[in-house]
């Protein structure tokens, strides 16, 4: 069991607490996203361990007749073991989903990886008719020319401000340039994009761009925010016929994504503070 705090941004240590909380999102009108913890395998066993994990996860999503979907980290399924591991680690995965008719999000890592992951999202996307998803991250220079490669292709794109710290000579540096460079990514989307845009970011700011984009161009988007953030927010949206998902992280290596969520927001760490003095 997951100490108190952290069941807020953790659904539990395995694929069955995933699930309820898909299921406790549904309620609301919430779809799900699940994601099971875990990257930088350096041996192939735990890539493939994590990959048969994913495989049983689409299954029981679909047995449980919940609304969700997976999203995948290539690190998590062999990409620092070799690109010949994610690839098959990663087939394995949309196969799975094809099966069950349950869609597939690839994550997005550091800078490194990010033409090996388009790569394999546009592979799957033309071969499956667009049941894939790719994060691109405003903050990287080079993803607005990813991106007008990206809307010729079918499948989503989830756009995130980037959680990475890239080096200066790559990528827009500061609160004001990254949000420069989203909303001009949002605009472009709008724009260009036949399948949707998927609105990966908590700020009112941009979900509200994103509302007056879709008033303009009529082009379909999501929201998608992570479990224990903004959930009232992420309910509201639901309610308003906003396809809003939550992304629901799971699985025993819990701890590292718990302390980067309460490390990046006093909010957070003053909500855990409070719930271990108990007030
Ligand atoms: P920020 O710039 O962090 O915040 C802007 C505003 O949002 C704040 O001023 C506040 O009004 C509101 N807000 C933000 N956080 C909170 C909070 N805790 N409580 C209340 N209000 C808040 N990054 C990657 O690099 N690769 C990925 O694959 C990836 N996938 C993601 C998937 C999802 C579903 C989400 C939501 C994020 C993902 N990210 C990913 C992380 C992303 O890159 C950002 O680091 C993260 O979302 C923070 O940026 P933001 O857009 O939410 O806004």
């Amino acid at each position: 069991m997951l100490p108190p705090i952290a069941d807020n941004f953790v659904a539990g240590e395995d694929a069955a607490a995933a699930i309820d909380q898909v299921r406790a999102c549904n309620e609301d009108g919430v779809a799900g996203i699940c994601n099971l913890l875990g990257e930088h395998y350096e041996k192939r066993a735990p890539a493939d361990a994590d990959t048969r994990a994913y495989v049983d996860l689409i299954r029981d999503l679909d047995d449980a007749g919940v609304d969700g979907c997976v999203s995948v980290k290539p690190s998590q399924i062999g990409l620092d073991v070799g690109e010949d591991a994610f690839r098959e680690n990663l087939a394995t995965i949309v196969e799975a989903g094809q099966t069950r008719d349950r869609f597939v999000w690839i994550d997005m890592e550091d800078h490194t990886t990010t033409d090996v992951t388009l790569d394999a999202f546009e592979h799957h996307a033309r071969e499956t008719g667009g049941d894939v998803g790719v994060c691109v991250q405003a903050n990287l220079e080079r993803t607005r020319e990813d991106v007008e490669r990206l809307a010729d292709l079918p499948g989503k794109v989830r756009f995130v401000k980037g959680a990475y710290d890239e080096p200066p000579a790559i990528a827009h540096k500061g609160g004001d340039a990254v949000d420069r460079a989203y909303r001009e990514l949002l605009e472009y989307a709008f724009r260009e994009f036949d399948d949707g845009v998927a609105v990966g970011s908590h700020d009112p700011a941009m979900i509200s761009l994103a509302r007056d984009l879709h008033d303009e161009y009529g082009t379909d988007y999501e929201v998608q925010m992570l479990m224990g953030v903004r959930e009232t927010a992420q309910r509201d949206l639901a309610a308003e016929g906003v396809r809003t998902y939550q992304y629901v992280p799971y699985g025993d290596k819990w701890f590292s994504y718990f302390y980067r969520r309460i490390r990046e927001r006093k909010s957070n760490a003053l909500f855990a503070l409070r719930a271990v003095i108990g007030r």
